[in-house]
């Protein structure tokens, strides 16, 4: 296939080579031999890229940078200021919108549209938290030995992102917009499959004047940079967005400085359809979990439980939807594009190929994608899979591709049992007319949201977080800003001290 875009242009228009340097202490850099990572376009196949592959000495350098300007200017200015900035950030990346879209768009496969809602996303996180950095506050209390006891917030000082492939800018922003808006410094380290949209925003942050040193970016290996990273004696928090098995091993290093860590990891999110739900408005979030980033998304609602009684209702509308998807590489804006790597594709479609010899069947989809336009990137079919039950593997492991199970329920003892029967805890859906039911439902399940009547309903301003393997810790809203933060209690004796 010949691609109808120009990679060496779309990254030409953000303002990045094909061979870009790390971003440290506000400029390009990188040191005189470095080896380099090949960066894929996922519709192609094709190398468009390579971006310098850091180590301990770059990540070191790079922590460094942020501990100075943490300490000289970025933890000293004014909380007001520090916001302002912020918001102009939001508003430079308004500005960039179509050039960075296009960029996510050739990096991760995604279709263009979801690409620039992924940016003005990101502008919103800027937005949201440079309001929010003034209105950090403590409180006071009364106590039993001090006249006057109060708490402040303080930032940590460095803290490290850690993000993935599948979002990376909003991803980058939904962690390091609290973090410097609470005064934090920051080291960013970029998945290795998308890594090039974090560079871009370095330049954003260096033309509306936040200092030199504030935001660093150290790109390469996960195993290498990132393990680099983790261990850093400077980095004092550690935000890692990732799959379970690496953030295992990122909470494994933290404790061995004892970096706060905050883990935001995988998902296998129920969907819960009662017999009193609207139909076609579940079948839509159905459907729309496989079309959003192909579904390579952490919150991704790929267990749908039905009950019975409209079980075949469900399907046909959710067949419907899904057997009309167009797909294509990201640029062309189809409804779905490819999967980023070869790796990943495989592995959805080994999943599959799990699910129907353990006894689900497929009634859409299944296999690769081929077809005009298609032929040599990492294309999936959306694929549909019924009597899935709760115990095969495509029910419990994250399979972060556009692959839905339909499992069916009698009663709402019997699907809360199975939607709780899971590792994750990252988010659930309920669609029911039952007000009750909902509200009953949204108590008992283990997840860190619940959506009701709609999927999903989640934005910038809503805690975000998981139970159980799901992760540790949360992400937006004003728990975020806190959580970028320590806690500090001053007890004082005002009172005259008598012998
Ligand atoms: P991954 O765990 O392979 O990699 C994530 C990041 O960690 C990358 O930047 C990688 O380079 C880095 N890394 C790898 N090994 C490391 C190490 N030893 N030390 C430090 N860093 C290391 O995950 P992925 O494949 O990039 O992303 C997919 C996973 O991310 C899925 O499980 C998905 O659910 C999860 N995810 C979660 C959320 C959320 O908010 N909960 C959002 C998006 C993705």
């Amino acid at each position: 296939m010949s691609a109808s875009y120009q990679p060496a242009e779309i990254l030409a228009d953000a303002g990045v080579s094909d061979s870009p340097s790390h971003w440290v202490d506000g400029r390009s850099w990188v040191p005189e031999k470095t080896s380099r990572v090949d960066v894929e376009d996922p519709a192609t196949g094709r190398v468009f890229a390579a971006v310098a592959a850091g180590g301990p000495d770059e990540v070191d350098f790079a922590a460094v940078a942020a501990h100075a300007a943490y300490h000289n200017v970025w933890a000293p200015m004014p909380p007001a200021r520090r916001g302002a900035l912020l918001q102009l950030l939001a508003g430079r990346l308004l500005d960039e919108q179509e050039p960075i879209a296009r960029l996510e768009s050739l990096d991760t496969g995604k279709p263009l549209s979801q690409a620039r809602g992924d940016v003005a996303v990101a502008a919103r996180y800027f937005a949201y938290f440079g309001e929010a950095a003034d209105k950090l506050s403590g409180e006071t209390f009364w106590a039993e030995r001090a006249d006057l006891s109060y708490t402040v917030r303080e930032p940590y000082g460095v803290v490290a992102q850690i993000i993935p492939w599948n979002s990376p800018i909003t991803q980058l922003a939904r962690g390091v917009a609290p973090a410097l808006a609470a005064g934090n410094t920051v080291v960013v380290k970029p998945s290795e499959l998308a890594p090039i949209s974090p560079l871009v925003l370095g330049r954003l942050i260096r033309e509306v004047g936040i200092p030199d040193g504030v935001y660093n970016v150290i790109t390469g290996l996960g195993d290498i940079a990132g393990a680099a990273l983790t261990a850093h004696p400077l980095v004092r928090q550690i935000t890692f967005t990732g799959s379970v098995q690496t953030g295992k091993r990122v909470l494994a290093s933290s404790a061995e400085h004892l970096a706060h860590c905050t883990l935001e990891l995988g998902g296998k999110s129920p969907t819960l359809v009662f017999d009193d739900a609207d139909v076609p408005a579940a079948a839509r979030a159905a459907a729309a979990a496989l079309i959003r980033n192909a579904g390579q998304s952490c919150s991704a609602t790929t267990r749908i439980l039905v009950h019975e009684s409209v079980h075949d209702q469900l399907l046909d509308a959710v067949i419907t939807r899904v057997s009309g998807l167009k797909l294509g590489p990201g640029l062309t804006d189809p409804d779905l594009g490819p999967l980023v790597s070869e790796r990943q594709l495989n592995r959805v479609l080994q999943l599959i190929g799990t699910a129907t010899a353990e006894g689900a069947r497929i009634v859409v989809g299944g296999g690769r994608a081929e077809g005009e336009g298609i032929v040599d990137g990492y294309f999936c079919e959306p694929t549909v899979l019924v009597d899935v039950t709760n115990d095969m593997t495509v029910a419990r492991q994250e399979i972060f591709g556009p692959v839905q199970s339909v499992l069916r329920f009698s009663d709402e003892e019997e699907a809360l049992a199975m939607a709780n029967d899971s590792a994750y805890g990252l988010s659930s859906a309920v669609f029911t007319r039952d007000f009750a039911r909902a509200h009953r439902l949204a108590r008992l399940l283990q997840s860190g949201q619940v959506h009701i009547n709609e999927y999903p309903l989640d934005s910038v301003e809503t805690p975000f977080g998981g139970y159980k393997e799901s992760g540790i810790g949360r992400e937006k809203g004003l728990q975020a800003l806190a959580g970028y933060t320590q806690l500090k209690t001053v007890l004082a004796r005002v009172a005259a001290a008598s012998d």
